[in-house]
This record gives structure tokens, sequence and C-alpha cells, in this order.
């Protein structure tokens, strides 16, 4: 059975797409799409020996072999230019997600479709595709054991209107997700605030020099940021 997370994911992948999953680890989500939709395609990514093994092991046990491909590399970097319509990167920081796609930036030409789940730092993302041209399609934010996952999907194009105003909320919370505001997403920034809370009453307690006044104050700024939301 397939994680909730992961089933979101797939279910903002197109009809009959070619997909690469980045960072695939068991292929249980390429598997899961060509079971699923019998006209799709997949490579499954993957730059360590073990995962990669495990994704060669699972494709095989499953008889998906003729249609998902297996390779070794680091990101994109096993992709040919135009050989996929959609990619997929999950269950990696944002941080990671954002280095990977700037590292492979040459071979999104002809994607039209991203879909990147952070488990932390979403805004990184968003940062990134508003950089590059990518324009956030949807967003969605889910609780599963515990924990709280975001999930992106890009389209390429123009996003100025998208975040004409509250950009740096927009930024950082997500323009789709604190507009509906769900239960999820109270809750990710209600542990957030009463972090960044404590941490605050820590640099109280300790003697200021310029960089905890730096960190203090940008603190103080998220806090507020999030609070007016
Ligand atoms: N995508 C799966 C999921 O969401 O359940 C697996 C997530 S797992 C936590 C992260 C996987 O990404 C690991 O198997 C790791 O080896 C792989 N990975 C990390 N950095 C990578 C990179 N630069 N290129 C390809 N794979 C990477």
């Amino acid at each position: 059975q397939l994680s909730e997370r992961l089933i979101k994911v797939a279910s903002y992948v197109p009809k009959g797409a070619k997909v690469a999953d980045i960072g695939s680890d068991h292929a249980y989500l390429p598997c899961y799409l060509c079971l699923q939709d019998p006209s799709i395609r997949a490579i499954a990514g993957e730059v360590n020996e073990g995962p990669f093994q495990s994704a060669q092991n699972q494709v095989i046990r499953v008889g998906l072999a003729d249609r998902i491909e297996v390779r070794k590399g680091n990101g994109l970097a096993v992709l040919e230019q135009g050989e996929v319509d959609t990619i997929t990167i999950a269950g990696m920081g944002g941080g990671l997600i954002a280095t990977i796609l700037d590292e492979g930036i040459n071979k999104l030409e002809g994607v039209t479709t991203l879909i990147l789940q952070p488990n932390v730092s979403a805004d990184l993302i968003r940062h990134w595709l508003r950089k590059h041209g990518w324009f956030l399609y949807s967003e969605d934010i889910i609780e599963e054991d515990d924990k709280i996952y975001e999930i992106l999907v890009a389209k390429p194009g123009d996003d100025k209107e998208l975040y004409k105003e509250q950009t740096q909320e927009k930024l950082l919370l997500g323009p789709y997700l604190m507009k509906e505001r769900n239960e999820a997403f109270k809750k990710k920034w209600s542990y957030e605030l009463a972090n960044w809370q404590r941490i605050l009453k820590e640099f109280d307690k300790a003697s200021g020099n310029d960089q905890i006044e730096q960190k203090r104050t940008e603190l103080n700024r998220l806090i507020n940021t999030v609070q007016e939301v």
C-alpha cells in the first residue's frame, strides 16, 4: 500500500505522461503510476547504490521492467533532454530539491509538469520556481503519521499575478495553502510559531551579539508574517 503522501503526488501526474521520478528509492511511485495507468512510461533515478538496487528489484518484482527504466546518477543528470514531460521529486528537503532543479535546468526543456514534495523548506522551491519562470499551478498540504507534507505542482509560465500582493507571505506559506488554511496547514504553522518563540526566549537568555540580533530580527519578521496570516 502506497503512502497517502505519494498517492497525492501521483494524483497530479497527467494521464499518459512520460515521468521521471528522481530520488526514487524503492521506485514505489513509478510502479504505482504504471499499474494505475497502462499508458504511463517512467524513469526512476537514484544516486545511491542501495536504493538504486532496491528500485531495480522492485521494478522486476512487479513485472514492469519494460515500462520503467531504473538509472543511477545525480539528480536530472540521468535524463536526456526532452525525454520526459513530467518530473516528480519527493521526500527530500526543499533546499535539495531546488539544487537538483538548478543543476539540471537544461533538462527541463520540454517538461510541462513538475510535482515536488519537500519535507521541509517548501519556500526555497517557491523562490526557485518563481525565479526560473515556473508557474505554481497547485499546492497541497497533508498530514500522515504525525508528519506534515507539502506538495507543489508547477507548469512553465508567468506568475506575476499570483504573487502580486503579499509576496513574502505567499512565498513562505504558499499562495493556495494560505487561502485554504486547512487543518494540516494550521498545525504546521502553529508548531513553527511555537518553535520560533521558544528560540526567541533562548536568545533573551544569551548575551546579545550582532549575529543573535540579526537572527532575532529575522525570527520576529517570520513570526509577524505567520501571525498575520
Ligand atoms: N522519493 C521517495 C519517497 O518520496 O518516498 C524516496 C525518498 S528518500 C527519503 C530520498 C531518496 O533520494 C534517497 O533514496 C536518496 O538516495 C535519493 N537522493 C538524494 N539525493 C539525490 C540526488 N541528488 N539524485 C538522485 N537521488 C537522490
